[in-house]
């Protein structure tokens, strides 16, 4: 069986990135740079007052001066300053000619075109052309997750159209004849089908688009079909259910009938140990068994770094140091663990949990703590690192 560690690397080593696009700079958000970005431009274009006041020489000590315009933003100066002169300046505003620093309006006097000198500024309160970038610097590169921050800049930057990578389409299949929709009656015997709510929330998370094939009853001629169907329309099929070693798990038989390579079939990893993961020409297979907590948390620690690499990003959980309020033990250290757990103020706790089924341990965990296989044991007071979710 395949250690969690060569489970990730299995994904990732089959898997390239997609295509670039080009698309507006409005729906950058959370998508992922193709190309290294440079400024275009020095940041600040041109030299600038920092402040609401007065421009004046750097060398020329006032205390009074005769005020030859008023500079508003955006526009033009149209004096260069000599001795004695200021011009009156509003924040963001290019500064003069012969001015070298603004004294803000708040250490000042104005009368009769004439400006005092009232106070004593230690600041110059001028933004230099470029002193924030110069152009051609490198700003972002490639593979860059694109959040609020890198949109701002790239617009202050004048950019319009973004080269990002294109997303993969998302099949989500649900199988097994006992699932039920939300908001149908539930009938004696059958449970409603979270996992397909859960997968779809988590990849519109990461702004994945995705398309629901259909639930479907533990029947392998009809699986068979439904994952043809999704070959076709799908880059990422995630097929939830069915892929373990029960009677009715017909999944690991119809991938072999339908020509996709069959990377593993099992991963020392708990839970979600059943986990299955296939190729066929730039497509790819996944299969999660179907407990719900299976189902999230593989979908964490498995496919978002492997859907995040076809979209050139290199994904890494946020990893924050901790110390364990409460032991961790178990009986047997084969796999790789994820313990979903409390993080606050440094502290972990971890949650009352019953099992792959207990979605409701999941509502209140902020973070995943990996336990490696060998280790049995993690004492009250040890200090770890916890990923944030
Ligand atoms: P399976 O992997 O098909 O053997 O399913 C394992 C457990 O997960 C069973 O108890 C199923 O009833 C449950 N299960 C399977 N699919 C879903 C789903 N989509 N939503 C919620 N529970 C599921
Ligand atoms: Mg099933």
């Amino acid at each position: 069986m395949l250690s969690f560690a060569e489970a990730q690397q299995t994904m990732i080593s089959h898997s390239r990135p997609l295509a670039g696009e080009k698309i507006a700079l409005l729906s950058g958000r959370q998508r992922i740079l193709a190309e290294t970005i440079s400024s275009p431009i020095d940041v600040p274009p041109f030299t600038k007052s920092a402040m609401d006041g007065y421009a004046v020489g750097i060398d020329d000590p006032g205390p009074d001066y005769r005020i030859v315009e008023v500079i508003a933003a955006g526009q033009i100066p149209g004096h260069a300053l000599q001795r004695g002169q200021c011009a009156k300046i509003m924040t963001g505003a290019m500064l003069p000619g012969g001015a070298d620093r603004v004294i803000k309006v708040e250490l000042t006097r104005e009368s009769n075109g004439l400006m005092t000198v009232s106070g004593h500024d230690t600041n110059t309160n001028v933004m230099r052309q470029g002193e924030d970038l110069r152009a051609g610097s490198e700003v972002l590169a490639r593979g860059t997750l694109l959040g609020a921050a890198e949109i701002a800049l790239l617009a202050s930057l004048g950019i319009n159209r973004l080269p990002v990578f294109r997303r993969p389409r998302v099949g989500i299949i649900t199988t097994g004849s006992e699932l039920v929709k939300p908001g149908r009656p539930l009938p004696a015997g059958r449970i409603f089908n979270s996992n397909f709510f859960s997968l779809a929330a988590q990849l519109g998370s990461m702004a994945v688009p995705w398309l629901d094939l259909g639930t479907v009853v533990d029947d392998a001629k009809k699986i068979e079909r439904a994952v043809a169907d999704s070959l076709a329309r799908c880059d990422v099929i995630i097929l939830s259910g069915g892929v373990s070693a029960g009677d009715f798990d017909y999944v690991p038989g119809v991938l072999k009938k339908l020509g996709i390579a069959l990377h593993f079939q099992k991963v020392a990893v708990q839970p979600g140990m059943p986990t299955v993961f296939g190729s066929r020409k730039g497509k790819y297979f996944v299969g999660l068994p179907g407990n719900p907590v299976s189902t999230y948390i593989i979908f964490e620690v498995l496919l978002k770094p492997f859907i995040y690499r076809l979209m050139g990003h290199e994904f890494r959980p946020q990893l924050v140091p901790a110390v364990m309020v409460h032991p961790f033990r178990r009986r047997q250290a084969l796999r790789t663990t994820f313990v979903p757990v409390h993080y606050h103020h440094g502290q972990v706790d971890i949650l009352p949990y019953h099992g792959s089924g207990h979605v409701h341990a999941l509502t209140r965990a902020n973070a995943l703590l990996a336990v490696p296989a060998g280790t049995l044991e993690i004492p009250a007071g040890s200090n770890i690192d916890v990923g944030l979710l």
